[in-house]
């Protein structure tokens, strides 16, 4: 508490003398003597704007602001009432600017003047939204604007989306530019979010409707290894495409919203390799480069045509680039409102996606490079958890940015970032400061990523943030080779037995630092994953030279339950927590030995013998004792 005193008390101080020369730079002091200036007749957009403002100015300044239609003092001058000149801007970017002392917003589209308001709490009132709950705002007598202040902002990507925690709440996206309507719900008068009507993957089934005519028209389906299936549809069959057409149409019909920035109908593959080989899709691929993905464009472009011959011209047909489509074809180009969803799911996320080192990581890059060349609407579908072993830390830190910038520089206009998206099950390493630096980069793919995490990092542990920086920094240099979405923990990573004590004692000293409860919890929870490394590998602690490693096995456990985790992986909800062999096994394999299991009991007998032997090995405690944490 002392040292947060006198970091305010320096802060306040600066700001007594920064002040002074600001108005001698003719800086605009903005206080409660202003109001909200917005137009006779107000939009829906205008209106949550100019009442975002009020209320947060109003708790700032600890005072009421009033929204006005004619103005007697200063004012902020919202959407149609201010003179900012947005005439120039893309769809959905705003502008701040001053102009005769005053101050002027405006936005372009369904969502930009909104979000000129929240970059003007962000960055003139240090509103910073880290996490649902974790809002900072300092309170102040006045703000200062910079009298040449002049920025304008256009969105880096028409869609973003992201999983995890606090991605799904409103306020939190509004802040930090998440938009994609699968996580979150935001009103109308926020501008809503883009939305995929009718599935967000996998789809093609559904809409080919291969299952009903199995029986009936069997050349509809793919032709696979010589047979006919409903894993895939045949994409060259005109009945194929009119049925997909109709249905693509249907779903347009009952959910269009022409107020809608951009809405989505995704025509995706079904999840298998079954794709039609019959002589036709064949002879097709063969004068297109020789790729499935020559169909599949071809399909969806056809599809593309009938929805805008139909006139939803804010629609858009999603299809993927992804495992037998991945590649792009040759002679065909995707329609200006065709989406080619990329995946990275082959990835290393070690190294970043335009490292040429990376023998992984190359393919994906070719492939972006020859989708970029043909197509103006990528989206990538991208991949930010370890799904196998999801409670240890994924060292995916040092690459989120510079694949984020890759994206943007190769005419990558949507992203979905999929995340750990069971955290309320399995909550345990760095989920929230990964979901921070996520929205933060498809906000602004150049923005200050250090100062982003520091300043996160800082507000959500408290002083003890600076320990959890080091640790952080600590696992990103522990560098491995490649790093998949299902890397095994000790393959994650390779501490030296100094490098295990100096990050023992870095999460020991953050706690001590925590200020309040719920610093200490988050702390608490976030040292989970090093726990569960250590156990998983038998580090530390769960040495096998410590003859209480036993107990700190069913410590862990207890812990994991306290802090309701009922996930270690993903899709085994609740699976670990009957888990018999809590204190004989590896934590990372507390999934395998559940009451159920074949093996559980004699794994159980053999650990309780084992257990009962170590009395008499007492040279083992000792060993450990002289070795620290051995081996
Ligand atoms: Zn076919
Ligand atoms: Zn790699």
């Amino acid at each position: 508490m002392k040292k947060l005193l006198s970091v305010l008390l320096v802060f306040c101080l600066c700001l007594t003398f920064a002040l002074p020369a600001f108005a001698a730079d003719g800086g605009v002091t903005v206080d409660s003597a202003w109001s909200i200036l917005v137009p006779a007749q107000p939009t829906q957009y205008e209106n949550f704007a100019a009442q975002k403002l009020k209320t947060e100015l109003s708790t700032v300044f600890g005072k009421e602001i009033s929204v006005v239609s004619q103005a007697s003092g200063n004012y902020i001058a919202i959407g149609s009432a201010s003179g900012a000149d947005i005439s120039k801007l893309a769809v959905n970017g705003y502008r701040i600017q001053v102009i005769d002392g005053n101050i002027h917003i405006g936005g372009t589209g369904v969502r930009g003047l909104q979000a000129g308001a929240y970059r003007f709490l962000e960055e003139f009132c240090g509103r910073k939204v880290y996490a649902y709950d974790c809002i900072e705002m300092p309170a102040a007598d006045s703000i200062t604007v910079p009298a040449d202040t002049d920025i304008s902002y256009e969105p880096f990507f028409e869609y973003t989306d992201t999983d995890w925690l606090s991605p799904c709440d409103t306020e939190y996206s509004l802040s930090n530019g998440l938009d994609g309507g699968t996580y979150r719900s935001i009103p109308a008068e926020a501008g809503g979010t883009v939305n995929y009507l009718g599935g967000f993957c996998h789809t093609m089934g559904t809409l080919c409707e291969t299952e009903a005519h199995k029986e009936s028209d069997p050349e509809q389906l793919a032709l696979h290894d010589g047979k006919r299936t409903t894993d895939q549809p045949c994409l060259t069959n005109p009945d194929v495409l009119a049925i997909a057409t109709a249905n693509v149409l249907n779903i347009l019909e009952q959910r269009y919203d022409p107020q809608a920035s951009v809405q989505i109908v995704s025509v995706t593959q079904n999840d298998n390799q079954h794709y039609c080989e019959c002589d036709r899709c064949k002879a097709f691929e063969k004068s297109h480069g020789g790729v499935p993905s020559a169909t599949m464009i071809n399909f969806v472009n056809q599809i593309a045509d009938a929805v805008k011959a139909a006139g939803y011209d804010n629609a858009a047909i999603d299809t993927f680039a992804y495992q037998y489509t991945r590649q792009a074809p040759e002679g065909i180009v995707p329609r200006d409102n065709v989406i080619v969803r990329l995946c990275t799911i082959e990835c290393c996320f070690r190294h970043t996606l335009d490292d040429s080192g990376c023998s992984r990581n190359k393919k994906l890059m070719e492939d972006l490079n020859d989708w970029s060349k043909i197509c103006k609407r990528i989206y990538v579908w991208d991949y930010t958890t370890n799904y196998s072993n999801t409670c240890i830390v994924f060292p995916d830190f040092g690459v989120i940015q510079r694949n984020i910038q890759v994206f943007y520089e190769h005419n990558v206009k949507g992203v979905y970032e999929e995340g750990n998206y069971y955290i309320r099950s399995c909550n345990t390493e760095f989920g929230e400061l990964r979901a921070y630096m996520i929205s933060k980069c498809l906000q602004n793919p150049y923005c200050d990523y250090d100062a982003e995490m520091k300043g996160f990092l800082n507000a959500y542990y408290g002083p003890g943030g600076e320990d959890i920086g080091k640790i952080l920094e600590m696992h990103l240099a522990n560098t491995g080779t490649h790093l998949s979405i299902g890397e095994s923990p000790s393959a994650s990573f390779s501490f030296t037995n100094k490098e295990i004590a100096e990050i023992n004692s870095l999460w020991a000293e953050a706690k001590s630092s925590a200020q309040n409860d719920k610093q200490l919890e988050r702390i608490t929870r976030s040292e989970l994953s090093w726990r569960f490394w250590k156990g998983s590998t038998g580090k530390g602690e769960f040495s096998l030279l410590n003859p209480e490693r036993f107990d700190e096995r069913e410590k862990l456990f207890e812990d994991f339950k306290a802090h309701d985790v009922r996930m270690i992986s993903e899709g085994s909800y609740d699976d670990y927590l009957d888990c018999l062999c809590v204190r004989y096994v590896t934590t990372n394999e507390w999934n395998m030995y559940e009451a159920d299991e074949s093996g559980a009991q004699t794994r159980l007998s053999f650990g309780k013998f084992f257990e009962s032997l170590v009395p008499f090995l007492s040279f083992y405690g000792l060993l450990y004792k002289l070795f620290g944490v051995a081996p």
